[in-house]
């Protein structure tokens, strides 16, 4: 377990800090009190170690106030699965009687915590900055988030203590989920249907659509990101009203995601844009899960669930693995059981075949139906080997690629697809010249 917890008072400089050791930017900041709600995850790769880093809410998490305690919720779910917890603390400020409640609570935790002493700007902040040694941990670090003093020997120690070996993101197993499709199909319920009210900050107060917020969120013990749900788990959004804006930011989802929930509407039915938004997932090499929603409000006599699948599966012909799955967002009928699909198909898109049994199988489709000779010259496909994983893609080796055609590839891809469960995602197909 690799994940850095940044822990503190609100506007001590948490999410500037997060801001700065993070590849890309999720976080938000703002010189209001308590802008950033949710816990914010990134990762941060530094002396060739990667580690995960959440941004807590910072709230004052002590007072009554019911959002206060959401805050606080969220802050210890991120602090009981962090490795190390750097505590931040506002030289400017001074050390106030929130910082010392709030070491009492992360010493009872037994964790790594270290004190980091931000708006340290210059040298003579220092002098004000030994006082938070009375918080009573051995290590405290100096910093200035804005001008970046003392941070590189703050990640130095934080690697140290990681013990980091290989460069393999550490939260692999974690399920990026983007929840794509037009506007008005039911995105924003789903997303608040699946994540429950419970474990997510719904404010209308807080800034939250200006940047790209993911929501970490677990659900029988499997982890999943939902990328950039600050946009579409408002009601009322603005920015969905322009289609083209909406093509965008799936688009930016879409290339982060694992597995996309292409969510169309059972009521209105398929139209182009849907069409479009499918294939922008497809080519990125996402799993993806036709989610059918507003199946309440479908008159089911006549429309079944059969029926309208065969619908979508000839109208995304160029994605008939896919799966589809039919819910009520309102209801929450069927909702939870997207869980296990998502499970299902990220790991189908996962899968690693072995050279031996994938050139059995080779076999077997060459000699049910050999590649077709071309202008008087038969292409030779000697051996494949899977080459990479999310999506599946494999390496056939041929005497010439250009021989073997788009439509015998389909043969093969199909043939391999009956053979291997592929369920739900892309695989690929390289050519390759022997
Ligand atoms: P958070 O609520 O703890 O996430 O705090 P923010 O990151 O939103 O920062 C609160 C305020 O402190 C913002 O106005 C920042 O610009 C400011 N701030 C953050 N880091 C520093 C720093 O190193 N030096 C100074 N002078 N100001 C900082
Ligand atoms: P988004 O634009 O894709 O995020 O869509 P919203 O979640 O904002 O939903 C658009 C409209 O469809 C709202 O009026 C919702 O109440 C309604 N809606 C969403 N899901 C369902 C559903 O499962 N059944 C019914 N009957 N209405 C739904």
């Amino acid at each position: 377990m690799t994940l850095v917890a940044i822990v503190g008072r609100a506007n001590v400089g948490k999410s500037t800090f997060f801001n700065r050791i993070i590849g890309k930017r999720v976080a938000i900041i703002d010189d209001k009190p308590g802008v950033t709600r949710d816990r914010v995850y990134g990762q941060c790769t530094w002396n060739e170690c990667t580690f995960s880093v959440v941004d807590t809410g910072g709230l004052t998490f002590i007072t009554e106030d019911e959002l206060s305690n959401k805050v606080y919720f969220q802050m210890r779910q991120a602090i009981a699965e962090a490795a190390v917890i750097l505590f931040f603390v506002d030289v400017l400020e001074g050390l106030l009687d929130v910082d010392k409640e709030l070491a009492g609570i992360l010493r009872r935790l037994g964790k790594k915590v270290i004190v980091v002493v931000n708006k340290v700007d210059n040298a003579m902040r220092e002098q004000d900055s030994y006082q938070f040694y009375n918080l009573g941990f051995k290590e405290v670090f100096f910093i200035s988030s804005i001008h970046g003093r003392g941070t590189g020997d703050l990640l130095d120690a934080v690697t140290n203590e990681l013990n980091c070996t290989g460069e393999e993101p550490v939260n692999d197993e974690i399920i990026k989920v983007a929840c794509i499709g037009r506007p008005n199909v039911g995105k924003s319920s789903l997303i608040n249907a699946l994540l429950g009210s419970k474990r997510v900050i719904v404010d209308q107060l807080a800034g939250t659509t200006r940047d790209a917020i993911d929501t970490n969120f677990s659900y029988d013990d499997q982890e999943y990101c939902f990328i950039d749900t600050a946009g579409i788990r408002k009601s009322g959004k603005v920015q969905e009203s322009v289609e083209r804006y909406s093509v965008m930011r799936a688009k930016e989802a879409i290339e982060r995601a694992d597995v996309c929930l292409i969510v169309l509407d059972g009521e209105a039915g398929i139209i182009e844009q849907d069409k479009k938004i499918a294939g922008l997932a497809e080519k990125a090499g996402c799993a993806c899960l036709f989610i059918v929603n507003k199946w309440d409000k479908v008159f089911r006599e006549t429309q079944t669930r059969h029926k309208f699948k065969e619908h979508v599966l000839a109208e995304f012909k160029f994605m008939k693995y896919a799966l589809v799955h039919f819910v009520s967002a309102m209801t929450g009928e069927n909702v939870l059981q997207i869980f296990p699909l998502i499970d299902q198909v990220a790991g189908h898109r996962a899968t690693w075949l072995k050279t031996p049994v994938l050139n059995q199988v080779l076999q077997e489709a060459l000699a049910r139906r050999p590649a077709p000779v071309h202008k008087g010259l038969q292409a030779k496909i000697q051996y494949v080997v899977q080459a990479a994983i999310k999506p599946p893609t494999f390496f056939l080796f041929v005497n010439d690629p250009r021989l073997v055609h788009f439509s015998y590839l389909r043969y093969l891809e199909n043939y391999f697809r009956n053979t291997f469960n592929f369920a739900g995602t892309p695989i690929k197909f390289v050519l390759k010249k022997k």
